[in-house]
């Protein structure tokens, strides 16, 4: 057992408190993986505020996370924990004829076990709030992100075993995504770890645990045409402003009601950048005006049913795309003219841009470590966890 901090999260709407918990050893299939820099995703935000389903507290809430393995449970390495063992992790995704034929991990030649299977101590890991088995029908599907041995298909806040590796002051601690990186040691399942490049730098490549990976990747999975407008730029809208510019996009228009954020959109590509309250219209009038037909291609990235239905209203009737990235609180309902889908609109959803993480992730880090993008623009303070509230803070007031 280790005893360690945490910011612990014992009610809906209390601040954190930073305790000291004990992190039980990891069982058969996990890790326990040593946080070393967290950041802060909205969803956060979403869990303090009780807006996420089956949340069960207290919890340890954190999911964009990057660590170094401490220790792993029997079957783990497979083999022995011997760090003498020099076989080089290939990301899979270099592999892309084999990713597209679906099948996730080839064979370790010297383990005789599964090429993401070889973790050692030491690794460097990014936590996945989004794991992939590789065994399942959806892992098994080339286009399909959604793993089925997942707490997105089986809403729990404990392990699969339905236990929490988490304890404090005799109380139960919940996880969080199943990964809780708001500990300074966390026990999560070896399919929900992505071992990374050592030359990573940790408190960086956090980021692509979840904000940059959603916002950048969906805009460059999705974006083929010159105009988009992002509604909400956060660390995540933000992303999706890079990515559209990564994209070629010609016209990029911010949309948030903080002014303030416009010129650090600008400065990440963005051409412009509107208020809805400036407009007696609503946005969506103000944006088709703007751009004649309406947009190609809308994100909508704060998570209200309101914008969620003037993004799809802002598309090209024809031709525009919608695309769905901030998480609504539970028990939302959208109305829509179904014209508007009729007329050939698409709308669709993503959870972590559609990435199967294992996979992915690995090759975002090189891409990052390669300066193929730059993530460490979205960076705005480092705080030690004592402070993990004044995050929290900076973030609702849009700092
Ligand atoms: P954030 O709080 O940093 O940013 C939200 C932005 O929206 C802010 O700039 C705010 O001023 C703006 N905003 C709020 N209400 C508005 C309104 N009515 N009109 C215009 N702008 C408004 O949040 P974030 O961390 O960037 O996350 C954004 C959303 O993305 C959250 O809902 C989060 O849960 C979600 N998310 C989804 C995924 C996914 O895989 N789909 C992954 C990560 C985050
Ligand atoms: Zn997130
Ligand atoms: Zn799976």
């Amino acid at each position: 057992v280790i005893r360690c901090g945490a910011a612990v999260a014992w009610a809906v709407g209390k601040p954190l408190s930073v305790e000291e918990v004990e992190v039980a050893p990891p069982k058969a299939g996990e890790v326990h993986v040593k946080i070393v820099a967290t950041g802060i995703c909205c969803t956060d935000e979403h869990l303090l505020e009780g807006c996420l389903p089956d949340a069960d507290f207290p919890v340890i809430p954190g999911h964009e996370g990057a660590g170094i393995v401490k220790s792993v449970g029997e079957g783990v390495t497979s083999v022995k924990p011997d760090n003498t063992h020099t076989h080089k992790y290939t990301p899979r995704i270099q592999l892309s004829n084999q990713v597209l034929l679906g099948s996730t991990f080839r064979a370790c030649p010297e383990r005789g076990t599964q090429h993401g299977m070889c973790i050692i101590p030491g690794d460097k890991v990014i936590p996945l709030c989004l794991p992939q088995c590789g065994e399942c029908s959806f892992c098994l599907n080339p286009k399909s992100n959604y793993c089925l041995k997942s707490h997105v298909s089986e809403p729990q806040n404990l392990l699969p075993d339905k236990t929490s590796r988490f304890t404090c002051k005799g109380k139960r601690i919940h996880h969080f995504l199943w990964v809780s990186t708001f500990a300074e040691y966390t026990g999560i399942l070896e399919y929900a770890v992505a071992k990374i490049d050592a030359a990573a730098p940790l408190d960086k490549v956090c980021l692509l645990g979840c904000e940059f990976s959603t916002g950048y990747g969906t805009a460059i999975n999705t974006t083929k045409a010159p105009t988009c407008t992002v509604f909400g730029i956060g660390g995540v809208g933000l992303s999706v402003v890079m990515g559209c510019k990564a994209a070629a996009a010609s016209r990029i228009i911010a949309v948030d009601i903080n002014k303030d954020k416009f010129a650090r959109a600008k400065e990440l590509g963005a051409t412009d950048g509107i208020s809805p309250w400036d407009f007696k219209k609503p946005i969506e009038e103000v944006l088709t005006e703007m751009t004649g037909y309406g947009v190609d291609d809308s994100f909508e990235v704060i998570g209200h049913a309101d914008t969620m239905a003037a993004a799809l209203a802002s598309c090209n009737i024809n031709t525009g795309i919608c695309v769905m990235v901030g998480v609504p609180a539970s028990g939302s309902a959208i109305s829509v003219d179904p014209m508007l889908l009729l007329c050939g609109h698409t709308w669709k959803g993503t959870l972590l841009r559609g990435w199967k993480m294992r996979d992915f992730i690995p090759k975002l880090v090189s891409s990052y470590l390669e300066k193929k993008f730059n993530s460490d623009l979205l960076l705005t303070h480092t705080l030690p966890i004592a402070k993990v509230n004044e995050g929290f803070e900076l973030l609702c007031a849009g700092k």
